[in-house]
This record gives structure tokens, sequence and C-alpha cells, in this order.
């Protein structure tokens, strides 16, 4: 298939693994930072074939999984409300708020729909004049944009029963986060192709230079990671740090303006929380002034929600890289797929369920685990 098998040629691969073998002198630990990365090295096996000492952390670059259990419960009270027909992508259905899941809100009778874009929600909201519809807009720079273009939209054409809960996250925060934290020891980055096919790469020579850590814009299929991979091994072993773009194919320097600009138009920059992470400052979106009246949060009261975690889970730990899914001792066990405890077990660009996917069961030297396997 055109524009994915060039990108698995295994004779390719074998090369970029070579020069990685021959140039990698050091240990190194680099963090891709989106889960859809994780999802193909994990599915590829592209973290066994690299040298002893070069690891792969996973980042927290997966938008189910970041979305915070507050948002997730305001999701669930405001898609119980008889008059609310409550949009969003399959991805979020399953994923536990405190006591319960938008699954469990559709068969106890709410009105849960997926779609397959913001605009099906305002088409819906159209036809359904007397009913209020929400989209539940999540995600990263990549969903950002078109959530923005729904609310744009909404209020070019007066269409007042639609609005938008949203909880968009930003990627620069979230790796001065990381890098500023006791704990890290990521020594350099994968950066996600996709989200700066929207941003390009201008917000990324500032965290190269503070902390003095390679960032190389990488796609996802496995020539694309290995060379992201072979990139940054030898800034690391040549003692540069810089940003370079090894997607280009996507991702044009300057990024994509229009869409940068209907971000600015709609959206202002706010702290937000990330699920495991915690408050990171000025690392998201909210409506802006102008389109309050499209914000759920605002439309439905839901300001004052209090949630619980699954005191097993530690996705939190997993997020940030601190640990491996597989060193979570309900990995396989209290959490699988069917019944995932954190939503990095949920989605599938989160690291728990790609490890669990692609039978990553337990840690390398243990024995196996007891599973239930999936359907
Ligand atoms: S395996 Fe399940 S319980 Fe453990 S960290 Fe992952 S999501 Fe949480």
């Amino acid at each position: 298939m055109r524009y994915l098998d060039e990108f698995r040629d295994p004779e390719l691969a074998k090369r970029l693994l070579d020069d990685i073998h021959a140039t990698a002198k050091h240990p190194w630990a680099m963090m891709e930072v989106c889960g859809g990365q994780t999802h193909s090295i994990i599915r590829h096996g592209l973290d066994q074939l690299l040298p002893d000492g070069i690891e792969l952390i996973h980042g927290p670059g997966c938008p189910v999984c970041v979305t915070p259990l507050d948002v997730i419960d305001k999701a669930l009270e405001i898609a119980s409300r008889p008059e609310v027909i409550f949009c969003s992508f399959g991805d979020m259905l399953r994923v536990p708020g405190s006591g319960r899941d938008l699954f469990q809100v559709k068969s106890a009778g709410g009105d849960v729909r997926v779609v397959y874009s913001p605009l099906d929600a305002l088409e819906l909201a159209r036809a359904n004049p007397d009913r209020q519809v929400v989209f539940f807009g999540i995600g990263f720079e990549t969903t950002a944009p078109p959530n923005a273009m729904t609310v744009y939209q909404a209020e070019k054409l007066g269409v007042e029963n639609f609005s938008l809960l949203v909880s968009h996250v930003r990627v620069p925060p979230a790796i001065e986060a990381i890098m500023t934290s006791p704990a890290c020891r990521v020594q350099a980055f994968l950066a996600a192709g996709h989200v700066c096919t929207v941003m390009g790469l201008g917000e990324y020579p500032p965290l190269a230079e503070r902390f003095a850590v390679p960032i190389v814009v990488t796609g996802f299929e496995p020539l694309d990671i290995l060379e992201g991979i072979r990139r940054v091994v030898h800034q690391l072993e040549e003692g540069r740090h810089e940003v370079e773009n090894a997607y280009p194919r996507a991702v044009a320097a300057g990024g994509n303006p229009v869409a940068q600009k209907m971000l600015e138009d709609v959206y202002e920059v706010v702290d937000r929380s990330w699920r495991g992470i915690g408050m990171i400052p000025q690392s998201g979106w909210r409506l802006s002034e102008r389109y309050r009246a499209f914000d759920a949060e605002h439309r439905f009261s839901v300001g004052d929600i209090r949630t619980k975690e699954s005191a097993l889970c530690r996705s939190g730990e997993v997020l940030q890289g601190l640990i491996k899914p597989h060193e979570c001792a309900a990995f396989g066990k209290e959490c699988t797929p069917r019944n995932p405890l954190g939503a990095t077990m949920v989605s599938s660009e989160g690291a728990c369920a790609a490890y669990y996917l692609y039978r990553r069961m337990h840690l390398p030297g243990t024995g196996p685990r007891e599973v239930t396997p999936v359907g």
C-alpha cells in the first residue's frame, strides 16, 4: 500500500539499525512523545532491535489517557441529562470516570452517540433544535483546530443548541514539565509529527536550548521512527542538541498557518490538569470569552465535581516514563482492556494497552503473568 509499504521496508530498516548500532557508544534514554509512536514501536518490536542501553521512554502524548478524571466525570454528568445528545469519538466511551463510563450512561438511557467529525455533531444540532447537542473536544494541537472550526461555524450559523466540552492540551509545556521533574531521565525527544504538521517547529528551539536536549520531529511508521532514533543518537553522541525535522513529507517549518489562526481566534491558553500528571501551567486551551456561550461546562454548570482514581492504577508514572506498564502490579490481572482501571489501558494509543495487545506481559527475566485473554 502506497505511503505505508515503503516506510516498512525491512532492508531499509536494517540499514538504519546498522547505523544506530555503529553510532551508539553510550547508554541513552529518549522519549517518544506520542502514543501513536508508542503503539508503532511496540507493535513492530522496534525497541527490541536497538542496542542495549538505548531506552525508549513512552511519553504522555495519548489524548484519551491525559484527559483528566474531573472532565470525564463532567462528560458523564452532562450526557446523563434527558435534554442532551452527547457526541464523542468512539475511544472515549470506555474511559472510566470515578464510577462509570459513557457506555454505562448510554445503556442507562443516555443519548450518547459516536460521531466521526465534530461537524457531524453540529449537523445533529441543526437537525434537533429542541435538544442540546454537546461534542466532547479532547486532544492535542491535532484535534484542537477542527473543534475550533466547528464552534466558529456554530456561531456563524447561529446554532445556539450546540456546545463543546473542551479539554485540549499543548505539547511544549508538557516537555517543559517533564524536563523540570526531579525524576526526569529523558535525554532527547522524538517529537510528534502530526502536532508539528499544525504548529510547525518554532516552539522547540527554546526547549532544546534550555534543556540541552535534541528534539527530532518524527513520524509514525517503522522507518520514520528508526530515522528519528538514528538522528537523536547521532546528536547525543556528537554532543549536539538541535531541532531536526525527520518527517518532512508532512511537516513544514511554519506548520499550518490557517489552523494556527483558527486556534488563536477561538481559544485562549490556560493552565490544564493532565490525568496522572497534574497541573501544567499554560498547557491547554479553553474557549475564549467571545465563544464562552458555546462552552458546555459553562452552559451546564458542572464546575464542582469530586473525583476518585483507582488506588491500584499507576498510569501517572507510566505517562511520565517512570515505569513501564508491566511494572504495574495490576497489569494483565485486575487491569485489562476489557476491564481497564486507568486511561492508559483504554485507548489503543495508551502504553498499557499497547503492551497488553502485543503481549509484553512480563518484565524480561520474570515469569509470565496470569492474564485474562482479549476476546
Ligand atoms: S496497567 Fe492498568 S492499573 Fe496499571 S498503570 Fe496501566 S492502566 Fe493503570
